[in-house]
């Protein structure tokens, strides 16, 4: 059977691959997105509970973000497609002298890259968190431009919108081999067919290595296991996320966070104490009781919430836990999107927005200096990984 020819073929359908494949086609690039699942963003895009924020304390992190909010915040003009897009912000309540400091440490370089972001007083973070345990609060910061976004109707809006520009996606075909000649990538393979291309992308999150693997070479993207979960609806009342940055009086949470989404719930998840190492995605309900605990001793009122449906899933971990991004190491035709850890959901269209741009005009349309600091050559072994949501 002849091979299928394209510019570009992305190896993953989530939250990198469905905004890159848009951004690609944008550009007038003829482009094949492979996926193992039967649609888009059944990978880890649908464990993500949807916060978006430009307000991290690394560059890289904070410009590709501000891309990502000024698409997701304009999409249903750009698209004319609702994908859950709710404005409020994050509020990082502080409770404690040494959170105090090391929030209030990253306010000046948060306001050199033009972000909106304040510390607040505690009568202030009561106004956006109504309800909260007032006891010991020193206040916290507040980020009224970062939000809230549906991940599953945006990879399913990405999509469809990529396919009005020509995109082709196949599902239900796990990559299985790549196809090399003389050091590139000529071809993707799979039960049911063969695909090649100039261009090849490895958008597959928790599976990025085993595809580096298969080009040859490695990257480190560690998979380890987060769980979440959502409630009933109720009538709004939350505005923000909401990130608490403690670590629990019990043995298994580090921080917490939870928002209300646009339609009502309330979805929250956590940061394990002892990161849980692999790719099992069975839920359990063990952190349930401790994050109850948790949520109900922060704001009393949730004590009458019902909580509907827990999952797990997997953040792709890189060791100095900033995601790898730009042209693979030694592979000339091979583009990385990849180890995007606890927020790739919301790095997905700043990332696609510069992939496309480095691949079809062969520079990242961010400063190249700021873009270097995730390039996939860079030291991972030093820094500590950014593990909040
Ligand atoms: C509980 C939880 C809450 C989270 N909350 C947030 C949040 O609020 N905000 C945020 O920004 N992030 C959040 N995250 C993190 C976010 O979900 C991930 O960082 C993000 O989804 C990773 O995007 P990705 O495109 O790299 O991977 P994915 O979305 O998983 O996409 C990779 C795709 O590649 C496909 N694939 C892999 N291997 C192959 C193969 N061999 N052949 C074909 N297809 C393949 C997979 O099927 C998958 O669809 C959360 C994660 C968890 C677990």
């Amino acid at each position: 059977m002849m091979a299928k020819q394209y510019d570009v073929v992305i190896i993953g359908a989530g939250s990198v691959g469905t905004p890159t494949a848009y951004f690609l086609a944008k550009e007038g690039k003829k482009v094949l997105c492979i996926d193992q699942y039967s649609s888009s963003g059944q990978g880890q895009n649908k464990a993500a509970i949807g916060g978006v924020r430009a307000t991290h304390s690394d560059p890289a992190k904070i410009t590709i973000c501000k891309k990502s909010l000024e698409i997701f915040s304009a999409w249903k003009e750009t698209a004319g497609t609702d994908i859950g897009w709710k404005p409020g912000g994050y509020c990082f309540p502080i409770y404690t002298e040494k959170d105090e400091k090391t929030m209030r440490d990253m306010l000046p370089i948060q306001k050199k890259f033009g972000l909106n972001i304040d510390w607040i007083d505690a009568n202030g973070i009561a106004k956006a968190v109504p309800g909260i345990n007032m006891k010991g609060l020193r206040g916290g910061t507040l980020s009224p431009d970062d939000g809230q976004v549906s991940p599953l109707m945006a990879s399913e809006s990405f999509t469809r919108e990529a396919r009005k520009l020509g995109a082709e996606f196949r599902y239900r075909e796990p990559v299985k081999k790549l196809g090399m000649k003389d050091g590139s990538v000529a071809s993707v393979e799979t039960d049911r067919g063969t695909y090649t291309a100039e261009t090849f992308v490895n958008a597959a999150g928790a599976n990025a290595t085993a595809i580096c693997e298969m080009a040859g070479f490695s990257m480190p993207v560690i998979p380890d296991s987060h769980e979440a979960g959502i409630t009933s609806p109720v009538k709004p009342f939350l505005p923000p996320l909401v990130v608490d940055i403690r670590p629990g009086s019990d043995v298994m949470t580090k921080n917490f966070y939870f928002g209300q989404v646009e339609s009502g719930q309330i979805i929250f998840c956590y940061t394990p104490l002892q990161p849980i190492l692999g790719t099992d995605r069975r839920e359990t309900s063990e952190f349930m009781p401790i994050l109850a605990r948790r949520l109900v001793s922060l704001i009393p009122r949730l004590k009458n919430l019902t909580i509907r449906r827990l999952w797990r899933g997997l953040y792709p971990m890189t060791p100095d836990g900033v995601p790898i991004i730009g042209k693979a190491p030694g592979v000339d035709n091979m583009f990385l999107g990849i180890g995007m850890c606890g927020q790739g959901f919301m790095m997905g269209p700043g990332v696609g927005y510069n992939l496309a741009s480095h691949i079809a005009k062969g520079k990242p349309a961010m400063d190249q200096e700021i873009y270097e600091l995730l390039s996939p050559k860079r030291d991972m072994g030093r820094g500590k990984a950014e593990r909040l949501a």
